[in-house]
C-alpha cells in the first residue's frame, strides 16, 4: 500500500494538472495520493474526479505558507514553515480569508522580485504570468519558468540554485501568516496540521544542541498534530530527533514525495510514504470535509 500525501498540481507551482497528477500516481503504484497545493483548495474537485475514475483514494489537503519567529543568537528573525492541512473544511472563513491573504502578498512579492531582475534579464511580469494557470498560487517556481523560456537557464533547479537562490541577489521573503494562527485556524477548521519538510535542507552535520526544541514543542502544545518526517529534503539527524519527539508527544509521523511534476521537481510520486495507521489518524482526527477512499 502506497500512501502519498504531499503532491502539487498547475493550482499551485506543480507542472501537470490535477488530473494528470492523479494518472501518474496510478502509473507509479501510488494508492492513496493527496493533493496539498499551496494555498489553495482548487484542484479539490478535479483530483477526486480523477481519483474516483482511476481507482485511487483522495485526501484533500492544502500547503499553507505560515513564518515563525525564532531566536538566533540573541536575535529574533522569521523563517518560513510550510504546514500541511489535511482535510480542513475549505469553507472555512477564517482560513480562507489567511489563504486570500497569501495568495495576494505571495504575488506583491513575486512582481516585487521580477522588478529586481529586471535590471539584470529581460523578464517582465507578463512573461511570468505566461507560465501560469489563471489562478494559480504563484511562487518562485513560475519566476524559474518564465528564465527558462528566456534560456538564462535550462530548468528550475538551475534557477533556484543561482538567481532565485535566497543568496541570489534578487530574493525577497514572503509575509505570510503566523504559523501558531495557522495552526489554530487549521484546527478550527477541522483540519490536521502536519510540519512540511521539517528542518528540510539543514545540514547533515546538524548539531543536536543546535535543534528548536523549545520551538517545536510549543508548536505541539498550539496543536501541531504531526511531522512529515520521510521527505527527501529532511536530513537524517533530523528524522531521527523529529521521531523522538513525535514518539514523547504522541504525534502523527508521515513520509511524502512533494511532487511537483515530471519536470517541475526531481522528486517521484510514491518515493515516500505513509503508515497505513498513520493515514488512520489523520482520518480519526480531520473532521472538515471527507477524504475519498
Ligand atoms: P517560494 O515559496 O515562492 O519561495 O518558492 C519555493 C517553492 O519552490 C517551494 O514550494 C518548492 O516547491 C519550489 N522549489 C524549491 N526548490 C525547487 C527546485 N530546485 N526546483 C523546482 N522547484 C523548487
Ligand atoms: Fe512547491
Ligand atoms: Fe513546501
Ligand atoms: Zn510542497
Amino acid at each position: 500500500m502506497i500512501i502519498d500525501l504531499h503532491a502539487h498540481s498547475t493550482r499551485s507551482d506543480g507542472k501537470e494538472s490535477p488530473t494528470e497528477v492523479f494518472e501518474r500516481a496510478a502509473l507509479a503504484g501510488v494508492n492513496i495520493l493527496a493533493l496539498t497545493d499551496h494555498d489553495t483548495t482548487s484542484g479539490w474537485d478535479e483530483a477526486a474526479a480523477a481519483a474516483k475514475r482511476l481507482g485511487l483514494g483522495f485526501v484533500p489537503g492544502i500547503e499553507v505558507t505560515t513564518r515563525a519567529k525564532v531566536q538566533r543568537d540573541g536575535r529574533s528573525r522569521h523563517i518560513s514553515v510550510h504546514m500541511l492541512a489535511y482535510l480542513p473544511d475549505p469553507t472555512h472563513q477564517g482560513l480562507n480569508s489567511v489563504l486570500g491573504d497569501s495568495v495576494s502578498t505571495r504575488e506583491t512579492r513575486a512582481k516585487a522580485m521580477v522588478d529586481l531582475m529586471a535590471v539584470d534579464y529581460d523578464i517582465t511580469w507578463q512573461l511570468v504570468l505566461e507560465q501560469l494557470e489563471p489562478g494559480a498560487t504563484i511562487g518562485r517556481p513560475a519566476l524559474a519558468d518564465a528564465l527558462v523560456s528566456l534560456g538564462v537557464v535550462s530548468h528550475r533547479s538551475e534557477a533556484f540554485e543561482t538567481i532565485l537562490s535566497k543568496h541570489g541577489g534578487y530574493y525577497i521573503p514572503s509575509e505570510t501568516v503566523d504559523v501558531f494562527e495557522a495552526i489554530s485556524l487549521i484546527r478550527e477548521a477541522g483540519g490536521v496540521p502536519v510540519i512540511a519538510h521539517p528542518l528540510g535542507g539543514a545540514p547533515d552535520n546538524l548539531d543536536r544542541g543546535d535543534l528548536p526544541q523549545e520551538h517545536f514543542e510549543k508548536l505541539i502544545e498550539g496543536g501541531l498534530a504531526g511531522f512529515e518526517v520521510y521527505h527527501r529534503e529532511v536530513p537524517q539527524v533530523a528524522r531521527e530527533w523529529l521521531l523522538g519527539l513525535a514518539s514523547t508527544h504522541d504525534l502523527i509521523v508521515t513520509g511524502s514525495s512533494d511532487y511537483h511534476g515530471e519536470h517541475g521537481k526531481p522528486n517521484r510520486l510514491g518515493e515516500n510514504s505513509t503508515a497505513p495507521e498513520m493515514l488512520e489518524r489523520i482520518l480519526a482526527l480531520g473532521s472538515g470535509v471527507e477524504a475519498q477512499l
